[in-house]
């Protein structure tokens, strides 16, 4: 993760490796991915290229997706599960389908919850990387309203005017105790924080007994923005010392 002052990644091609969008491709055939992250890397996207739907759903809380390319035909798990089980783990995810032409069509117009967009093989390169970049616009769009005073750090945008908190562009709502907390953080990705100088920080006293209270607003920072707070993706617990921003 980095933090930077918000800048818009609009052009993928010309932007600066941190804004490059990180796609994960779900998908057994070698040939296909193998053209298709090439197409994709082309045009200024990350790709990391998985052959199974369970690999998928590992790497899903590993990194700050923008979008998963997913096959429906895998071996293992089914693409439409596959599809349900990352809606249910990141709801903001777009994923979109690429699909053999007749036998899966009807299953996908059957994804209530699954699938943002999907593309019928045999499809053409360029049409799925506008469909792609497609996608990103309609996501950069929805990045666009934060203000330009905004504290960015992978998925999590924090932005200082209006203390708007968005994690995959969906809000969340903090108090401003826990606004400030999580604000030096992203605004020191990496650095670890003894609870003594969040304390100080974030609430001006250096009255040791008070830090008990770093802890609990760790914890419900953590309930409110973390997928797993006994797994947390961002603040990480650094023993004996005090806490981090995952990076
Ligand atoms: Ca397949």
């Amino acid at each position: 993760m980095n933090s930077s002052q918000h800048t818009p990644c609009a052009s993928a091609k010309a932007a600066p490796p941190q804004c490059a969008k990180r796609i994960l491709l779900i998908e057994d055939d070698g040939d296909i991915a193998a053209l298709l992250s090439r197409h994709l890397n082309d045009s200024g996207a990350q790709v990391k290229h998985v052959t199974s739907g369970e690999s998928g759903l590992e790497l899903i809380g590993t990194s700050n997706w923008d979008l998963v390319i997913l096959d429906l035909g895998l071996p293992g798990i089914d693409g439409i599960d596959v599809a349900a089980k990352i809606k249910q783990l990141r709801p903001s995810l777009p994923i979109m389908v690429v699909t053999a032409r007749s036998s899966e069509l009807d299953r996908v117009s059957g994804l209530d919850a699954g699938a943002d967009d999907y593309v019928i093989k045999p499809f053409s390169m360029l049409e799925l990387v506008a469909r792609v970049r497609a996608v990103f616009r309609r996501l950069d769009n929805q990045e666009a309203k934060v203000s330009d005073r905004a504290l960015v750090a992978g998925d999590l945008v924090l932005d200082l005017d209006t203390h708007a908190v968005l994690i995959h562009g969906k809000s969340i709502a903090l108090t401003a105790r826990e606004f400030g907390l999580l604000g030096e953080f992203v605004a020191h990705p990496g650095k670890v924080f003894r609870r003594g100088e969040l304390l100080e920080r974030v609430w001006g006293t250096q009255y040791e007994g008070y830090r008990h209270t770093v802890n609990t607003h760790i914890n419900r920072l953590r309930a409110k923005i973390e997928l797993d707070p006994h797994n947390p993706n961002y603040i990480q617990t650094v023993w004996g010392v005090g806490y981090k921003l995952k990076n």
